[in-house]
């Protein structure tokens, strides 16, 4: 007989914790999960889904513009931001109705209810004040915004989460960060006709993608009127009578309707218990897991953004598969973190994928970077003055593609497939060996012939 309750208890049903129960079910295992929010979790309800959603609703007034050089006169456009609401929302509970059918077809068990961990082999389910067994726990919590808790005023701001429900569009926004969600939302809120303002500690947005990118991202969306305010930090936030004003440290007093903090995230493991059963976390308070997500205590096992290795999606996916086939399928598998193809939905978009030109450097003693920017051809007739940039980092002494990085329409779209070629070692020959496909932005990768520049270390 069985001396646990289930085989597998899973806390969270967000990304990873969703597929690690669908496969661990279907492996034979029976399986619990508990969810205290939505099921789907953050990338569904609020996050990657609906952040494209308002992507695409911003980007409708540049299209307007832009038809304009082709011949159409469009006639005064109008926004409503609550009819864009209820369709996202729609949309969402679409989505999480066939996550919840999915993950109970598959033979789990669904639960709705904070769970905490009371010892290796116990969950407590809150909402039922239920103690269940399991012969292995699953953390699957994710994360969660985090602003600073000793900043004055920071009860008015609001972060990403309260983004998606915002009951009406500010004329004013303050967007604070320079990551991939602070610099996705100032571009949704401008491209919405919102005045943005975009503070960021740091001297330069996205921190760890290639230097050229980060460069030019911040031209582009200065050229579409987003004002981006570097090296400052925003102080206090007073409540006014109009609305709310934010203080920086170098003096200025911005006035705004909402002010967004998107400074970071942190693992969700706050009071979960993780401490009481063994389990070690790092600094951050991240689960610390090995190459099969399993920590120090042997019957518990992490994935997903609680362990704080590449948060993303695809990646929360992957390891959760990779632990239900490892523990219930008999053949240990364990996720590649390497190579992980990236995109900011900015505006205009970002795809990356393998090393930045620093990176690339610092790796190989001999690098080749072939670099071209150029006005897509859409903008010769629509007049737009906004660049695209695509860039190859080679290894010159294998020929290897080690990086490339695009920004520019459908830049996600175009590294994605990218991202297999550097898989399969693809060398810049492979690259000019491939005929340009014509006419698209795309067909630059196989035809920029000479580098731009060489860089050779002497060693
Ligand atoms: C604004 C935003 C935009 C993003 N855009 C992208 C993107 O474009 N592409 C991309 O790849 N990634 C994106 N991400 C990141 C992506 O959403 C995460 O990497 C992904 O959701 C992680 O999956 P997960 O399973 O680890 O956690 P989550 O999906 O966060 O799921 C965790 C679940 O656990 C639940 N939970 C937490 N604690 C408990 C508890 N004690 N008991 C029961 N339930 C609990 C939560 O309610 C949640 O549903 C974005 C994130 C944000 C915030």
């Amino acid at each position: 007989m069985n001396q646990f309750d289930v085989d597998l208890f899973i806390i969270g049903a967000g990304s990873g914790g969703v597929r690690a129960g669908r496969i661990a079910a279907s492996h034979g295992a029976s399986v619990m999960v508990a969810e205290e929010y939505r099921v789907g979790g953050t990338c569904v309800i609020r996050g990657c889904v609906p952040k494209k959603l308002f992507v695409y609703a911003s980007r409708f007034a540049e299209e307007f513009e832009d038809a304009v050089g082709f011949g159409w006169t469009p006639g005064e456009a109008t926004f409503d931001w609550s009819r864009l609401m209820a369709a996202k929302d729609a949309e969402i509970d679409r989505l999480n109705g066939i996550y919840i059918r999915n993950l109970e077809r598959s033979g789990a068990k669904l639960v709705q209810s904070r769970a905490e961990i009371i010892d290796p082999h116990t969950v407590r389910l809150v909402a039922e004040d239920r103690l269940v067994t399991a012969k292995y726990i699953l953390v699957a919590t994710g994360g969660a915004p985090y602003i600073v808790p000793d900043l004055p005023g920071r009860e008015f701001a609001i972060s990403s989460n309260e983004a998606f429900h915002l009951e009406r569009l500010p004329e004013r926004i303050v967007v604070v960060g320079g990551g991939y969600i602070a610099v996705e939302f100032a571009g949704i809120f401008n491209g919405l006709g919102v005045e943005t303002t975009l503070v960021h500690r740091g001297d330069a947005l996205l921190r760890g993608f290639d230097a050229d990118l980060r460069r030019t991202l911040r031209e582009e969306i200065e050229k579409k009127g987003i004002r981006v305010l570097t090296g400052d930090v925003i102080t206090s936030i007073e409540k006014t009578a109009d609305g709310l004003l934010a203080h920086t440290r170098s003096g200025e007093a911005l006035s705004a309707g909402e002010v967004m903090i998107a400074t970071g995230r942190a693992p969700n493991t706050r009071g979960l218990g993780l401490e009481s059963a063994g389990v070690q976390l790092d600094g951050a308070g991240a689960v610390i897991v090995d190459e099969f997500s399993q920590s120090n205590v042997p019957s518990i096992y992490a994935v997903g953004d609680v362990t704080n290795r590449v948060n993303l999606t695809p990646v929360a996916i992957r390891e959760g598969h990779a632990f239900a086939d490892t523990v219930f399928g008999g053949k240990r598998i364990s996720v590649d973190h390497l190579g992980i193809p990236k995109a900011v939905f900015s505006q205009p978009e970002i795809g990356s994928v393998g090393l930045s030109e620093e990176e690339a450097l610092a790796e190989f003693t001999a690098v080749d970077v072939y670099q071209t920017s150029f006005r897509p051809m859409k903008h010769t007739l629509s007049g737009r003055n906004e660049k695209t940039l695509m860039k190859l980092l080679v290894d010159a002494d294998s020929d290897r593609v080690v990086g490339c990085h695009i920004l520019g329409p459908d830049a996600g779209e175009i590294v994605q497939i990218v991202a297999i070629t550097l898989k399969m070692r693809a060398t810049k020959a492979d690259f000019d060996s491939t005929m340009a496909l014509h006419p698209t932005a795309a067909e630059e990768l196989v035809t920029m012939r000479e580098p731009s520049v060489r860089h050779r270390r002497n060693s």
